[in-house]
């Protein structure tokens, strides 16, 4: 995805989250067993399009930290600093360092 495309679907996520888009924040994957089924799930779902919607509610992005440890991107071992990207081949899709989604890991 080129710079100009990341914007522009970073955007658009900021859009939907700012709207309101009810995403599903729990329950958190506590497992590697759960973790695989969330990945399996996103997995049936193609990136970018009409799917985007869907794909930001199963993994329950949210655009603020998360819990009392304010968990975030930031520090997620998925996250990509410059690109301001999600590299989980799951998702593969642009994030702020402050928004944060279940299948945060470290
Ligand atoms: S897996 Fe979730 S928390 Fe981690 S970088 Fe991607 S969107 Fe952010």
């Amino acid at each position: 995805m080129a710079r100009g495309e990341d914007e522009r679907c970073r955007r658009e996520i900021s859009r939907l989250l700012a709207d309101g888009l009810a995403t599903q924040t729990e329950p958190f994957p506590e497992t590697e067993k759960e973790f695989a089924e969330l990945l399996d799930a996103l997995r049936g779902r193609k990136g970018g399009g009409p799917d985007l919607r869907a794909k930001l509610v199963l993994c329950g992005l949210i655009d603020k930290p998360y819990g009392e440890d304010r968990m975030r991107c930031q520090e997620c071992l998925y996250y990509l600093v410059h690109r301001r990207w999600c590299d989980l081949p799951e998702l593969a899709i642009p994030v702020d360092p402050d928004w944060w989604c279940r299948l945060w890991r470290i």
